[in-house]
């Protein structure tokens, strides 16, 4: 056993605040998992074992019944692959994650309904068990799942995907929710039932070679199995069964366990979501087998995802799978980042953390739950759906894709939101880290305090820690009826999310009991339980404090104790930490923990300021696509438009890199509180976290028109190199400047060479190095400038090159698309000798064509994104070249309908194609409906008379088609 540093809080001893933000889809994911029927989930399991469903209908989309002719096969059943009729092979996954959600709703809640609903669906679970094992047909007993085993099988044989879905991830959230249910509420028969599936399970792999399995797991989706290793690992710590650890390890997949130990990178074109599950699981491996291969490679394959492979929310992947290391910008798609993938991110972040306490993984948490995960759910109420996101895309003009009933990611999304609590603090011996700065209120049954964390994050400038004596505090745990406490068991490890909350009502819950030790004791105090050392320091006249049988202190006044408070990256310069009012003589770094020991005790104020600022990163392969972020907030620019939008970032920067608006950060904070945005250069920025569903860019272009320092303009063009680059683009390449003098150093040192490139004038060059040596720094206000303080002007003698500009002569449509062919004017100019132009010669390049010379404004008819090159060669024979990118579509989609007959009506199925800027919409309307969007196959009846059904899409662009008519014949014309 090799167990975490640090582990977390049970989850009903933490508590998110109402007024948090957090608390928006916490409080609707409640909602849910109360009013949703557990007899939906229980459908499809029902409908597989012959038992009455009893009406309920399955909750659609992925989980839904099977074909109609679709046999609950046995392990030997399997008719062939033209007799099978197989559809949502993937159902009951759904079910597993509820019951996960529902279990730690009940732990975080303290809720005796959701726990009822733990115990409904769980006996509901148990009578499927029961009677699929009563058909005698199962390999061995304690199969469950809502379709036949014979995908088991097939996968063995090395089905692909498509003829069976993914049979081990439908197992791995069944168990886990199971186990979830037993670890957080204590539910036991969820333990017998994933008992039997761990031998079961063990049955079918135990008797394959080992070869056989590697192959099986290496098969795209068909091999999918979540973390089966997880699931099982822990499966054997709780019923401590060494044969499930020895299954768990039959899931290891070699190559990666490999890779990840020596860094070689093998993540490129792998399924993200089909791999982060295990990384989990090998964690888990590491703490109950000692064997250090297994972090090494989690910890080894984190740092080939974070931050090489993750986008600025903290998502990662492209269409599901990972591109190459180290290409974000590049790997831009339509379908980025699926959220599952940061679910399992953020469990992977957390365990990694309880082993190393290396503040950089709750750097990438803090992120990442704040922006993917609290923005993946809609800000809206449903009885029905999780209303979460499948992908939430980073491209421009992106929309979230809400809803997802059944999806993977609907199911990952149930849990997602009613776990916020479960890292924001975690304990060590002796010590507390505060790790996410949301407000909470934690039980700190230790030293016997109440915590309460206070920062407005993430709308605020600083974090407080107040700490009360907890006996004198309600108990929010104690309302949680009846809830056992397997996981107080000594020894237990703690569980994702935490172990059975502390409850002080109920039999079987973890209670203190205080032992006064004579103050006349000699030396050799013991305190044993049950005839074993217990391990707790028992000093006469001191109170005594350990896990297990602890000797609690109430009053706080027990042993020193560390306070580590991490100092999120995103704070700007001047961070303090105070204790009671008094500055504390603590480093408190950003990105760091700033640590404090002392005897905590009621009353004390732990304060740290965290200044919060405007910030454009870029992306870490292209400096141009910056993601813009107020403190921890990142910020999607709301806009139409389906190409990147331009903003001048850098000729706004301040000497720490931060953007000059004219606001200071309280004020862009009050602003985003009170307007749900902030605005910039007339553009509505929202938080990454709001729920909205608006089109939205989640990077934008740094792209300067005129040099400019702190946002006052020179009127010198910022003119574009042969790679684009910019003066500023290369004046900001390190991000930041320590002091005045090196900026100004570099400011000399770029122009000179800018100027040598024939982009910068002999009075610009001045021009530039006086407004440089004018600006603060810090507020953009102008400063006095006295003659020693402009940096000198370079001496330069040579021949300056002469440059060209591209210019469109037409505009683009609110897309950001030129639908109709633009034209392309050059212009050349020698930036010494502006009356020299016609002696220039100029030629032109399209997407990589050949150069060809030009002599008059070119129509760019083919549709495409172009990459138009300029070249400009002087009487002296220098050169200089430009270029930049247009998105040009000027035909509209082309649709088509599909129509099913249903006998008494038809369906109908509208498709379309796009092949340029891509399908925006199908709409279309009928007799008695209005022009309306297209979402899924409808049913029309057949009447006495014709009807006609009109339709046309829309491409991204903007292109929309004429509309095309469908007439569907009358009952009279069909006879
Ligand atoms: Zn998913």
């Amino acid at each position: 056993m090799t167990a975490p540093l640090l582990r977390p809080f049970p989850l009903g001893a933490v508590r998110i605040d109402g007024a948090s933000v957090f608390a928006r889809a916490r409080d609707e994911l409640l909602h849910l998992a109360r009013a949703y029927p557990v007899d939906r989930l229980l459908a499809v399991f029902r409908r597989n074992a012959g038992l009455d469903t009893r009406g309920a209908l399955p909750p659609g989309n992925w989980e839904d019944f099977g074909h109609p002719d679709e046999d609950a096969w046995g392990e030997h059943d399997y008719p062939g692959r033209e007799h099978a009729r197989t559809a949502n092979l993937l159902r009951g996954h759904y079910a597993g994650h509820f019951l996960s959600m529902l279990a730690l709703a009940a732990a975080g809640e303290g809720d005796p309904a959701l726990r009822a609903k733990v115990d409904e669906l769980t006996a509901g679970l148990g009578e499927v068990r029961d009677a699929l094992a009563a058909t005698g047909r199962y390999s061995h007993y304690g199969f469950l799942a809502a379709y036949g085993e014979w995908q088991f099988s097939r996968l063995e044989d090395f089905a692909p995907y498509g003829e069976i879905w993914a049979p081990y991830y439908t197992c791995h959230k069944l168990m886990a929710g199971l186990l979830d249910a037993y670890e957080l509420v204590g539910n036991a028969q969820a333990l017998d039932l994933a008992n039997a599936m761990g031998r079961w399970v063990h049955g079918r792999l135990a008797r394959l070679e080992p070869e056989r399995r590697q192959r099986m797991w290496s098969l795209y989706i068909a091999g999918e199995f979540g973390g089966m290793n997880e699931t099982l690992a822990r499966l054997s710590a709780v019923v401590g069964e060494p044969r499930f650890l020895e299954t768990a390890a039959f899931f290891d997949q070699d190559h990666l366990l490999d890779a990840g130990a020596s860094g070689a990178d093998v993540l490129t074109d792998m399924h993200a979501n089909q791999h982060l599950p295990q990384l989990i699981g090998y964690v888990d491996e590491y703490e109950l087998t000692g064997e250090r291969r297994y972090l090494d490679a989690a910890a080894g394959l984190w740092d080939q995802i974070v931050p090489g492979r993750v986008y600025a929310h903290g998502g990662t992947g492209e269409s599901e799978l990972w591109g190459p290391p180290g290409v974000v910008a590049g790997d831009v798609g339509h379908r980025n980042a699926e959220t599952c993938a940061s679910y399992n991110l953020l469990k992977l972040a957390r365990r990694l953390f309880a082993h190393t306490r290396d503040a950089r993984y709750m750097t990438y948490y803090e992120r990442t739950l704040l922006n993917h995960i609290l923005g993946s759910r809609r800000a809206v109420r449903s009885d029905t759906g999780p209303e979460v996101t499948y992908m939430f895309p980073v491209h421009p003009g992106a929309r979230r894709e809400y809803d997802n009933v059944g999806t993977c990611c609907g199911g990952t999304g149930l849990e997602n939101h009613v776990k916020y609590q479960d890292t924001v603090f975690y304990q060590g011996p002796g010590a507390l880290y505060a790790n996410l700065p949301i407000d909470a209120e934690l039980d700190w049954t230790e030293p016997g305090l109440r915590v309460t964390q206070r920062s407005g994050f993430p709308l605020g400038e600083s974090i407080t820690l107040r700490f009360d004596a907890l006996h004198s505090a309600t108990s929010h745990t104690a309302s949680a009826e009846g809830a056992t406490s397997p996981a107080g068991e000594v020894g237990a490890p703690a569980a994702e999310g935490g172990s059975a909350p502390t409850d002080c009502s109920a039999p079987g819950a973890a209670r203190t009991v205080l032992l006064r030790k004579p103050a006349w004791t000699a030396k050799g105090v013991t305190l044993s339980l049950n005839g074993e050392p217990t391990g707790v320091e028992a000093v006469a006249g001191a109170p005594a404090a350990g896990a297990g049988a602890a000797l609690t202190d109430p009053s706080g006044l027990g042993a020193e104790r560390t306070v580590h408070l991490r100092v999120p990256a995103w704070a700007a310069g001047g961070v303090t930490l105070s204790l009671n009012g008094k500055p504390v003589g603590v480093e408190a770094v950003a990105g760091e923990y700033a640590s404090l020991t002392r005897v905590w005790e009621p009353g004390d104020e732990l304060v740290l300021t965290a200044p919060v600022s405007l910030r454009a990163e870029p992306t870490i392969d292209d400096p141009r696509q910056c993601a813009l972020y107020l403190g921890a907030t990142l910020l999607l620019a709301r806009s139409e438009a389906t190409t990147a939008l331009a903003f001048g970032l850098n000729g706004r920067r301040a000497f720490d890199g931060s953007l000059i608006t004219g606001r200071t950060g309280p004020q862009l904070l009050a602003e985003l509180a009170r307007e749900g945005t902030v605005e910039l250069d007339g553009t509505a920025f929202e938080p990454c976290w709001s729920g909205e569903h608006t089109r939205y860019h989640m990077y934008v272009l740094s792209a300067d028109a005129e040099i400019a320092f702190g946002g006052n303009g020179t009127g010198v063009p910022n003119r574009q190199r042969a790679d684009g680059s910019t003066f500023l683009d290369e004046l900001w390449a390190p991000g930041s400047f320590p002091d005045r003098a090196a900026f100004l150093h570099r400011v000399a040192a770029v122009a000179a060479r800018v100027r040598a490139e024939g982009l910068l004038g002999r009075d610009e060059l001045a021009t530039v190095l006086t407004a440089a040596a004018a600006f603060d720094g810090a507020t953009g206000d102008p400063r006095p400038v006295a003659p020693g303080d402009v940096p000198p002007v370079p001496a330069f003698d040579g021949p300056v090159p002469p440059a060209v500009a591209i210019e469109i002569l037409d505009q683009p449509a609110p897309s950001g698309w030129y639908t109709t062919a633009p034209r392309i004017r050059l212009r050349g100019f020698d930036i010494d000798r502006p009356d020299t132009a016609a002696d220039l010669a100029l030629e032109l390049r399209v997407s990589g064509g050949d150069w060809t010379p030009y002599t008059r404004p070119v129509a760019i008819t083919e549709e495409g994104v172009h990459r138009i090159e300029a070249r400009v060669t002087g009487p002296d024979g220098l050169t200089g070249t430009v270029s930049r990118e247009i998105s040009v579509d000027t035909a509209p989609p082309v649709s088509r309908a599909t129509v099913k007959e249903l006998g008494a009506s038809v369906e109908i199925t509208l498709h379309a194609d796009d092949g340029v800027s891509g399908v925006e919409r199908i709409q279309w309307e009928g007799p008695g409906t209005f022009w309306g969007t297209f979402q899924e196959a409808f049913v029309r009846a057949i009447g006495d008379e014709p009807q006609v059904i009109e339709y046309a899409a829309t491409d991204r662009a903007g292109n929309e088609e004429p509309r095309r008519r469908l007439v569907l014949p009358g009952k009279r014309d069909r006879a």
